[in-house]
């Protein structure tokens, strides 16, 4: 190295030494780690807290208050988030709070009760799952005893090729659990292409079957449909393409109105729901119907329904995103030297990835600047990032004033690690 380049470097990584300095000492306390609501946005829902009155027992015809009713839901919010789904109210079954304890029960009831052949559990079963992912699918997974099979989550969602090489080579590869629309953690939704070549794809298990966990469904970043992306209907897809009981499609209301208090939901074939329903009709008498009615009551009645409470949440949750954006432009230009990083149009998370391997010395620089960021290698099943690029940034809870400080600060992170890493 020409001692001129390596003047320049050490005046790059002196400068970078310097600025994280300033803002360590400014013992910041902010936190971008989690993938919650604002309060903001949890205020925009309080109606719910008394959108039930004294007189309302009865919906549909039930008593709200006794056990009859069954395990499907109450009509009224099957039809609800059916329509949520692109799906008729028999697609649907509506459950209680979570749609990742529905998502635990199918792959559960198919471990134990198989999906119309042999059980899942012989020869250990594999789940395909999308990587850069969700840390809680691969949780849940592991958990259940399912070997992970990694595919990359491309701009245009799963790698297909990937997904569809795994499915032909092996019958214990049950299937692929992946965020269609706005994906968690690069907000990326499948094309309508990919999609359908999921729902046709040859698998050797004939019941290889598509989880799709649909959480960000509706949450756009603009009320205006040129500025959003199209989600897709995995169950009516599957139908058309010969394999009608191949997509159950997971939802919930943790992201628009209460987080964990609210309702899981799930769409899929009516076989599948005579499936599920017998199963879980062993273990419940049947959902919360009073929770059910007190959402379609708040939902139904507010201003522009649930579209008019999602264009509310966009426009807290928009001015966020533009500034992670905007501050990593400002501080980390463009043409990917430090990292790139994603700009989805609707969803929780933005994907950054390091140019150089160092995103767990950029989340420890963060951490001890008073920044809290998710765990580098969270995106990966054992929490291990083969690559060490891959950060999940969470802008929603904090104010937007927290989210340019907090983005300043794990910019100097990341200058910092890279300059730190390139003079090794
Ligand atoms: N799926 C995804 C992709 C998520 O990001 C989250 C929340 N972080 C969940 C499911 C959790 O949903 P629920 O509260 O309905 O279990």
């Amino acid at each position: 190295m020409t001692s001129d380049v390596q003047a320049t470097q050490d005046g790059a990584l002196a400068q970078a030494q310097a600025a994280y300095d300033a803002i360590r000492r400014r013992g910041l306390k902010l936190n971008m780690q989690r993938g919650q609501p604002a309060d903001a946005d949890f205020d925009l829902s309080n109606g719910l807290l008394s959108a039930l009155g004294p007189g309302d027992t009865h919906l549909d015809g039930l008593d709200l208050r006794n056990y009859p009713g069954g395990v499907t839901g109450l009509p009224s919010a099957r039809a609800l988030f059916g329509q949520y789904l692109d799906l008729k109210p028999e697609n649907m079954v509506v459950w209680n709070n979570a749609s990742l304890e529905l998502q635990g029960y199918v792959l559960t009831f198919a471990l134990l009760h198989g999906r119309g052949g042999a059980p899942w559990t012989g020869p250990r079963p594999k789940m395909i799952v999308t990587v850069p992912g969700y840390d809680r699918h691969f949780l849940l997974l592991q958990t259940l005893g399912f070997e992970l099979l990694p595919v990359a989550m491309q701009p245009d969602g799963p790698d297909v090729d990937a997904i569809e090489a795994l499915a032909a080579a092996d019958p214990a590869v049950k299937g692929v659990l992946f965020v269609p629309t706005y994906s968690n953690p690069g907000g990326e939704t499948i094309s309508a292409e990919k999609a359908r070549r999921l729902a046709g794809l040859q698998a050797a298990a004939p019941d290889f079957t598509i989880l799709a966990d649909d959480a960000y469904r509706v949450h756009h970043l603009s009320p205006s449909p040129a500025e959003q992306d199209t989600p897709v209907n995995f169950v009516a897809l599957c139908r058309d393409a010969g394999h009608p009981d191949r997509a159950f499609v997971f939802a919930s209301t943790s992201k628009i109105t209460f987080a964990g208090a609210g309702l899981g939901f799930v769409g899929t074939s009516e076989d599948n729901v005579r499936w599920l329903s017998r199963y879980l009709n062993a273990q419940s008498i049947g959902p919360n119907k009073l929770e059910q009615a007190r959402h379609v009551t708040f939902l139904q009645g507010y201003p522009g329904g649930l579209e008019g409470l999602m264009a509310a949440h966009a426009a807290l949750i928009a001015p966020k995103f533009r500034a992670v954006d905007e501050v990593l432009r400002e501080e980390l230009g463009e043409g990917g030297a430090y990292a790139t990083w994603t700009r989805p149009r609707g969803g929780y998370f933005i994907g950054l990835d390091t140019a150089e391997p160092v995103a767990d010395r950029v989340v420890a620089l963060a951490e001890a600047a008073g920044v809290s960021l998710t765990p580098a290698g969270a995106t990966y099943p054992g929490g291990q990032d083969p690559h060490n690029r891959n950060i999940r940034l969470a802008p929603t809870r904090p104010p937007v004033e927290e989210v340019y400080e907090a983005m300043r600060a794990v910019a100097a992170c990341v200058r910092l690690a890279t300059e730190e890493y390139r003079r090794r």
